[in-house]
């Protein structure tokens, strides 16, 4: 597996934010966001084994890993390393950009979070909408990031065409920042009654000057 970074750090988005965990940061994302800001993991990266992550893993001590990229799914070998972690009692939190299928990572133990790719990202046509019937309740959650009211706009729609709120899922609004202020994404959703929940990256306010690992 191909693997940019792993460190510790707090996570910053859903509504896990504030809790302690182990980042695993995947190489390679067959995507291209207009506003990425983890570019760095498009290429650069060391080959590891299944074995050699386990270790560092495990030596590490942290009961959470999140596996994130890039997007982790472009692994090959991925539906095996979540199986072994399993195995090893560590609960797995999958982040992806939502362009390939999350059906063999469906597990339980395993959390899903997964983006819905707005016209603002400049990728909304390449994602898979038959994972959306995957989604469990309570368990998985959706984040669309949006650059603009138009974004905001289709996101709503979408929540609305594919019955989202239905599924139980937590579904998040994060603001691409710099861009979109959260004070003005919290107002929409306020103004709207929107069943959402405004996802700042907490990460960023916590290590403001840090690009990487955190
Ligand atoms: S899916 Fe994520 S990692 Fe891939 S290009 Fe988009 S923002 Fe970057």
């Amino acid at each position: 597996m191909k693997v940019n970074e792993i460190f510790a750090t707090i996570e910053g988005e859903t509504s896990l934010t504030g809790i302690p965990m182990l980042f695993v940061r995947f190489t390679g994302c067959p995507l291209r966001c207009t506003y990425c800001d983890t570019t760095y993991a498009y290429e650069d990266g060391a080959e590891m084994t299944i074995k050699e992550l386990l270790t560092i893993i495990e030596n590490n001590g942290l009961p959470i890993v999140h596996l994130t990229g890039g997007d982790p799914l472009a692994q090959v070998e991925l539906p095996e390393l979540v199986k072994r972690l399993l195995e090893n009692n560590r609960q797995v939190i999958l982040e992806t950009g939502g362009s390939m299928d999350i059906a063999p990572f469906v597990l339980d133990n395993v959390r899903i979070m997964l983006d819905v790719k707005t016209p603002g990202s400049g990728m909304a046509h390449h994602s898979c909408l038959s994972n959306i019937p995957l989604m469990r309740e309570r368990t998985d959650e959706f984040k669309f990031t949006l650059c603009h009211r138009e974004d905001y706009d289709w996101a709503v729609d979408f929540i609305s065409e594919h019955r989202l709120t239905e599924k139980g899922c937590v579904i998040n609004f994060s603001p691409v920042t710099p861009g979109l202020p959260p004070a003005e994404l919290a107002d929409w959703i306020l103004k709207d009654r929107l069943p959402v929940r405004l996802n700042c990256q907490l990460h960023r306010f916590i290590w403001p000057d840090k690009a990487r690992g955190v």
